[in-house]
C-alpha cells in the first residue's frame, strides 16, 4: 500500500487513483495530508486559473417545489415553509443590479415552481440576452424536459446547473420519494451536454446514510460525465425535515473532497459554496485554498432570501447585494486571489467535450 502522500502524488499526476487508494484518502482524518492534498490542490488551481475566483450572482427566483426531495427545507411537504416567487420585472431588476456591481454570470434558481413555463423562462432568458450579452446565463432549475432545456437554450441560456445528488441508486433513493430517479437525474445531466449547456454536477458532503462507497461512486460518475462545473457542500439539516436530527457534513471531509476534486479535475469550476460557510464562519476561504475558483454571492431581493430556505442558519441573508459582494471581495482578496471581471468558462473544454 502506498502512503497519503504517494497516493496525492499519484492523483495529481495521473487525476486518477484506484478505489481502494480513494477510500483511503477519503477516510484519512490525518492533519499532515489534509496540508499536502491542500498544497497539491492549490498549485493545480493556480496551473490553470492562476488566482483567478469568479463570481456568480445568484438569484433565487422561486421557493415553490412540486418536489419532495427528504433533506431540503422548500420540499413540497414542508407545509411550515414561507413560500414566494419573484416576478420576471423583479428577476431583470436583479441581474441589472448584479450587472452594475460588476457580475458577468446570473444565475437563475429555484424550485421547481410550475409558474415558470417553458414560455416565461424564455421570455425572462430573451430579455436578459438583451439587456446584458456579454453575461453568461446559468439556470439552476431542477428536471425538466428535453424540449424546454432545448427551448431555453435557443433562448439565450449557456449553462445549467442540476446536482445528481447521489450517483448510488441505493442512497438516491433514501434520500428521494419514489417518484423521483437517478436514472432521470443522469439523463437530464446528458441531454443538457448535448444540447450544448456548459453543465455542473455535485453533491452533498455528509448526506444522511452517505458511506465512503457512495462518495466514491458520486466521483466515478463524474469522472465519466465530466462537467464543467461541480458543486458540493456540506450536507446541513434543516428543521422542519426528516433528517432535522441527522449529524450535517464535516468541514474537514468537504475540504478534503474539494482537494481531491481539483486534482482529478484540474480545470473544473469549482464553488466554494454557501453551504460551506455556513459551516465554519472561515469555510469558504478554507475552500479557495483548497482549489476552489468560484463563489455565487446572493443577487435576490433581501426581503425574500430567508425564505429560500433550503437548511438552517444560511447565512448572507441580510445584506443587500452590494454588502454581499464587497464581504465576498474582501474574503476572496484576504486568501491572496483576485476577482475576474469576465464571464469565466472553464478552460480546456473545447466544441468536443460538448458531445
Ligand atoms: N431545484 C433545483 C435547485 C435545488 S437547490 C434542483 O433540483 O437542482 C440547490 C442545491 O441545494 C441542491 O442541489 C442540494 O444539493 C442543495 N441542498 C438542498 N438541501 C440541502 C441541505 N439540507 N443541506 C445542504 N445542501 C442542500
Amino acid at each position: 500500500m502506498r502512503e497519503l502522500s504517494e497516493i496525492i502524488d499519484a492523483l495529481r499526476r495521473d487525476c486518477d487513483i484506484p478505489d481502494d487508494e480513494l477510500k483511503m484518502l477519503i477516510e484519512a482524518d490525518d492533519s499532515e495530508a489534509a496540508d499536502t492534498l491542500r498544497t497539491a490542490a492549490d498549485e493545480v488551481r493556480r496551473e490553470n486559473y492562476g488566482t483567478t475566483v469568479f463570481l456568480r450572482g445568484l438569484i433565487e427566483i422561486s421557493s415553490f417545489c412540486k418536489n419532495d426531495c427528504l433533506y431540503c427545507g422548500i420540499r413540497r411537504g414542508n407545509h411550515d415553509a414561507d413560500r414566494y416567487r419573484l416576478d420576471p420585472e423583479v428577476i431583470l431588476a436583479c441581474a441589472d443590479e448584479g450587472y452594475r456591481l460588476g457580475f458577468r454570470t446570473f444565475v437563475l434558481q429555484g424550485g421547481e415552481d410550475m409558474y415558470f413555463t417553458d414560455e416565461v423562462m424564455c421570455g425572462i432568458i430573451r430579455q436578459l440576452r438583451e439587456d446584458h450579452p456579454d453575461c453568461a446565463i446559468t439556470l439552476s432549475l431542477g428536471e425538466r424536459t428535453e424540449e424546454s432545456y432545448r427551448l431555453m437554450k435557443e433562448a439565450g441560456a449557456d449553462r445549467y446547473l442540476l446536482r445528481h445528488e447521489a450517483a448510488s441508486d441505493e442512497l438516491y433513493s433514501k434520500l428521494h420519494p419514489a417518484q423521483m430517479s437517478l436514472e432521470n437525474r443522469k439523463n437530464c445531466l446528458y441531454t443538457l451536454k448535448r444540447l450544448g449547456y456548459q453543465v455542473g454536477a455535485g453533491f452533498m458532503v455528509g448526506a444522511p446514510y452517505q458511506t465512503t462507497e457512495h462518495i466514491i461512486a458520486d466521483l466515478r460518475f463524474l469522472q465519466e460525465l465530466r462537467p464543467q462545473m461541480i458543486g458540493i457542500g456540506p450536507f446541513v439539516p434543516h428543521h422542519s425535515t426528516c433528517f432535522a436530527e441527522a449529524p450535517g457534513g464535516t468541514l474537514q471531509l468537504t475540504l478534503r473532497l474539494l482537494g481531491i476534486l481539483r486534482l482529478m479535475h484540474p480545470a473544473v469550476l469549482l464553488p466554494a459554496t454557501t453551504a460551506l460557510g455556513t459551516i465554519s464562519p472561515i469555510g469558504r476561504e478554507l475552500g479557495l485554498k483548497t482549489g476552489c475558483n468560484v463563489v455565487m454571492p446572493n443577487l435576490s431581493p433581501v426581503g425574500v432570501r430567508k425564505k429560500y430556505d433550503l437548511y438552517d442558519n444560511k447565512i448572507c441573508t441580510g445584506e443587500e447585494a452590494a454588502e454581499c459582494r464587497g464581504c465576498l471581495q474582501r474574503r476572496i482578496e484576504s486568501c491572496g486571489f483576485a476577482v475576474a471581471q469576465e464571464r469565466g468558462d472553464a478552460v480546456g473544454f473545447g466544441g468536443l467535450d460538448q458531445q
